[in-house]
């Protein structure tokens, strides 16, 4: 008979890696799976240029610290080779590439339907993220559109785009980084819903995760916390968007009502060609593959306690930032998360 694996963690981001450093600790038998062919989770698949906003100190799974790197914030691979050597050093178990298609629950036991096979366990834990379930708005006409789209979770870098007319989507920072990036080599144009807001030029990640920090610890202690100045959604101020404030890119055209074939009508009622829209209009949670077991919102959201889902027993969801977990979609504040979700998975076991 085929193993049932006490628990099995879909996902070998850095949340899938931080609950099995927590499991590591336990008697528990367990297992990752992850349907990447390489380790480094969603990091893999970000743009070449993206750095931490948090430096390396800051930015550490449970029990080894990110390693410094030379200049300022990590770039993304240092980020990669920092993960990949986190699952070596702990020798995770972690079978790859391995895509879970769906979750059945027979006898109380979890069923996984994958695509190397079937897997089964008592408990499972879903880390499976949000980049594979990247969010773009229905505006009017988007199919009529000739032009190209594509979402910031494909954006690679800027080749091909010298001489194209690009409009990018979103008030975020991802918004504001691809502006800033992809204004060095062509015409652009940035569509915000409303006005983007910036962080002080002063505010760094560091100061970001210390006022995130204070901010969690007064609600633990049922205190006041007044953010003022720091809404953290806010756009952070890093080097290339600075840079891109002082060449006077940062000029938002407000939104746009509909598409036509080559382009937009802005709420003035202008029209504007583009060759290309870069959507960078943030992400759903990735949670298709628990559709037979549980009960997803529009966003895949589900309802859960914690970590823990409510309606299905034996089932958790980690690393999905404010809806599972204080700051749980951060590097440094997953690792709270996955100790708590590993002690509740435990007390599961006993009974
Ligand atoms: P992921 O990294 O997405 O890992 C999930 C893994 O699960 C992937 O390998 C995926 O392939 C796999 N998977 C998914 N579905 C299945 C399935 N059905 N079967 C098997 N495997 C599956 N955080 C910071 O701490 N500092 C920063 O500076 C920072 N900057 C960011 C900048 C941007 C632009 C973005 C988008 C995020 C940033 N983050 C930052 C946030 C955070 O680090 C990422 O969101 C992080 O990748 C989340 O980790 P995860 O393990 O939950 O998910």
């Amino acid at each position: 008979m085929a193993e049932v694996y006490d628990v099995i963690i879909i996902g070998g981001g850095q949340s899938g890696l931080a609950c099995a450093y927590y499991l590591r600790r336990t008697k528990l038998n367990y297992l990752i799976l992850d349907e990447q062919e390489n380790c480094g989770g969603a990091w893999q698949k970000t743009w070449d240029s993206l750095r931490l906003f948090s430096p390396a100190d800051q930015s550490s799974l449970p029990g080894w610290l990110m390693p410094k790197n030379e200049d300022g914030f990590p770039p993304k691979d240092h980020v990669i080779n920092y993960l990949c050597k986190y699952e070596e050093r702990y020798d995770f178990p972690v079978k790859r590439p391995v895509k879970v298609e769906n979750v059945e629950k027979e006898s109380g036991v979890f069923k996984l339907k994958t695509s190397a096979g079937d897997f089964s366990a008592k408990t499972v834990i879903s880390a499976t993220g949000t980049w594979k379930a990247p969010f773009i708005p229905k505006v009017k006409g988007i199919d009529i559109f000739r032009g190209k789209q594509i979402h910031s979770a494909q954006y690679k870098n800027t080749d091909k785009l010298e001489n194209k007319k690009v409009l990018i989507v979103g008030e975020g920072n991802s918004g504001a980084q691809i502006l800033a990036e992809v204004s060095k080599v062509t015409n652009t144009s940035w569509a915000t819903l409303k006005d983007p807001e910036y962080l002080p030029d002063d505010v760094d990640g560091r100061v970001l995760f210390n006022v995130a920090t204070a901010k969690y610890k007064a609600e633990k202690e049922g205190k006041k916390f007044d953010p003022a100045a720091y809404n953290l959604g806010n756009i952070l101020m890093v080097p290339t968007v600075k840079e891109a404030r002082e060449r006077g890119v940062l000029k938002t055209k407000g939104s746009f009502t509909e598409f036509t074939e080559n382009g937009v009508i802005w709420e003035d009622g202008t029209k504007e060609d583009f060759d290309l829209i870069i959507w960078c209009t943030g992400f759903h949670y990735a949670t298709d593959h628990l559709n037979n077991i549980v009960d997803t919102d529009a966003n895949g959201k589900i309802i859960t306690e914690g970590t823990r889902a409510k309606n299905t027993n034996g089932l958790w969801l980690v690393g999905y930032g404010g809806w599972t977990g204080y700051a749980s979609a951060t590097l440094i504040g997953v690792g709270r998360s996955a100790r708590a979700t590993i002690q509740e998975v435990s007390e599961y076991l006993k009974d």
